[in-house]
């Protein structure tokens, strides 16, 4: 497998690092990880800094009652169920994100968005972030739109194209608010992607137009 060519923003592999990462992006970024040696060796060396960082600070007196909230965390995390894990090097996702799904693409429901484009009925939110997972046909398009926030998109399978580059798998695409783009899928083969979104995202034109009210083709 290629290394990655389009990582995340360094801004979010710190926060990612130091665990002040939202969830949602934290999902994209674990999963980008699994794709990327340069940047798990960051997010290591990061670690490692911010290990440093707290181990000189000043120890802070705590009382009792925290001492037995924190023991109390800790046994309900521990309880928690764990993830059923699906066979190593037989999923099509990375490790974070199998473990978030719970089943491979085929056993899972999509909605159709324009022929050849399809997103998940799988999907996680948390604030006013969300997550699921876009699916285009060989050569497929993503009607035009616009972005009422952040989008990033993590590519699983085959690759896409847009006015910013060509993005294959491991590689993150990241856009701004209100940043117009066309994404192409390669003509090879079907393209998957992981998307997260900070907003829902306004299609524009008539089509756009058709596609906000909720119209579908
Ligand atoms: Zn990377």
């Amino acid at each position: 497998m290629t290394v990655p060519a389009h990582h995340p923003a360094p801004e979010l592999l710190l926060d990612y690092a130091a665990g002040s990462l939202r969830e949602v992006q934290s999902l994209l970024v674990a999963a980008h990880l699994a794709y990327c040696p340069d940047c798990r060796a960051q997010v290591t060396e990061l670690e490692a800094c911010g290990g440093v960082l707290l181990s000189d600070l000043p120890p802070e007196p705590v009382s009792d009652s925290l001492f037995g909230t924190l023991m109390t965390r800790l046994d309900t995390t521990i309880a928690a169920p764990a993830p059923v894990p699906t066979p190593a090097g037989k999923s099509l996702f990375p490790g974070p994100l199998r473990r978030a799904i719970g089943a491979e693409p085929e056993a899972l429901e999509w909605v159709r968005v324009v022929p050849g484009v399809h997103l998940s009925a799988w999907g996680v939110s948390a604030g006013t972030a969300s997550a699921c997972l876009l699916r285009m046909a060989p050569g497929s398009r993503v009607p035009a739109h616009r972005h009422t926030d952040s989008e990033m998109l993590l590519v699983m399978k085959g690759g896409f194209s847009d006015e910013f580059g060509a993005y294959r798998v491991g590689d993150v695409a990241s856009y701004d608010t209100g940043t117009p783009h066309h994404a192409v899928a390669d003509a090879d083969g079907e393209c998957l992607c992981l998307l997260v979104q900070d907003q829902p995202l306004v299609f524009t034109g008539l089509l756009g137009w058709l596609l906000n009210r909720g119209f579908r083709f």
